[in-house]
C-alpha cells in the first residue's frame, strides 16, 4: 500500500452544497484581450474564441502544449499585451520562456482545465465577403480562417512531398535489390556457389526495413501500375530458391 492519501474517496463525501459554495466563491473572469468580464472561465475561453479568434484548442495541438505552456501563455499575454491574431498566426510558441512560468496574475484563468481541452473540429463556416469597386473586404475572423487554411494546406503539401520522396527512395532501393537478386541468380546457377548479397543471406531483423518500405501507400500504387515490377516480383521467389 502506498502512503498517498486516497483522494477519490474524499470526493465522494463532497456534498452538493459544498460544491455550490465553491461555485459561488468564484469571481468573474476577465477577458485576456478586452475589458469584458465573463461569469465563468469556460465562458471566458468561449468569448476569447468567438470575439477575438483566440483558439486555445488549436494552439494546444499546434504547439503540443501542456499545462506549463498554458501558464506561460497566459502570463505572456498579460505582460506583453500580445494581440490574439499575432498569437494565432505565430509559427513559434512566443511564450516559451521560463520567465513566463510564474503565478498567473488573473488566477481565474488557472481554473481552466487545459489538460482535457481538445481542439474542436473545424465546422464549415460561412463568411460574408463584401466586394465593392473591385475591393474585397473580409472580417478579421474570416481573414484569420483563410490564413489558417493556407498554413495548414502548406503543411499538408510539405508532408505529402516528404512522403513521396520517401516512397521514391524506397522504390530505388527495391529496384537495385531486385536487380542484385536477379543477377546473382543467373551467375551462380552455372558455376560454383558464389557468395552473393542476396535476401537469403540477411538475418531476419533486416526484413523490418523491407516491410516498412511497403507501409507507404504510394508504393503499392506504383508497384501495381508498373508491369515490369510485377514481372520481377513474380520471378523473385524462383531466383531466390537456388
Ligand atoms: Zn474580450
Amino acid at each position: 500500500m502506498s502512503d498517498v492519501p486516497d483522494l477519490s474517496s474524499d470526493e465522494e463525501h463532497f456534498e452538493d452544497d459544498e460544491w455550490q459554495e465553491m461555485e459561488s466563491q468564484n469571481t468573474t473572469v476577465g477577458c485576456l484581450f478586452c475589458s469584458e468580464t465573463l461569469p465563468s472561465i469556460d465562458e471566458a475561453v468561449n468569448h476569447c474564441e468567438i470575439v477575438h479568434g483566440f483558439k486555445l484548442g488549436e494552439l494546444k495541438s499546434k504547439f503540443n502544449m501542456d499545462c506549463y505552456s498554458y501558464i506561460k501563455l497566459i502570463n505572456y499575454i498579460n505582460l506583453t499585451k500580445a494581440k490574439p491574431l499575432d498569437i494565432m498566426l505565430s509559427t513559434q510558441p512566443l511564450w516559451d520562456d521560463e520567465k513566463y512560468l510564474k503565478p498567473v496574475e488573473n488566477h481565474e484563468w488557472l481554473m481552466f482545465d487545459f489538460e482535457s481541452l481538445v481542439e474542436k473540429p473545424t465546422s464549415p463556416k460561412s463568411y460574408h465577403a463584401n466586394v465593392e469597386n473591385g475591393v474585397v473586404t473580409l472580417s478579421q475572423a474570416h481573414f484569420l480562417e483563410l490564413q489558417r487554411t493556407i498554413q495548414s494546406l502548406t503543411e499538408q503539401l510539405k508532408e505529402s512531398q516528404t512522403h513521396l520522396e520517401m516512397a521514391r527512395e524506397d522504390m530505388n532501393k527495391m529496384k537495385s535489390s531486385i536487380q542484385t537478386i536477379v543477377q546473382s541468380g543467373t551467375t551462380s546457377s552455372n558455376s560454383e556457389p558464389v557468395v552473393v548479397d542476396c535476401v537469403s543471406k540477411l538475418p531476419i531483423e533486416h526484413d523490418a526495413g523491407y516491410f516498412s518500405s511497403y507501409a507507404h501507400f504510394g508504393i503499392h500504387y506504383e508497384m501495381l501500375s508498373d508491369k515490369r515490377q510485377l514481372v520481377l516480383l513474380q520471378y523473385m521467389p524462383l531466383t531466390n530458391r537456388m
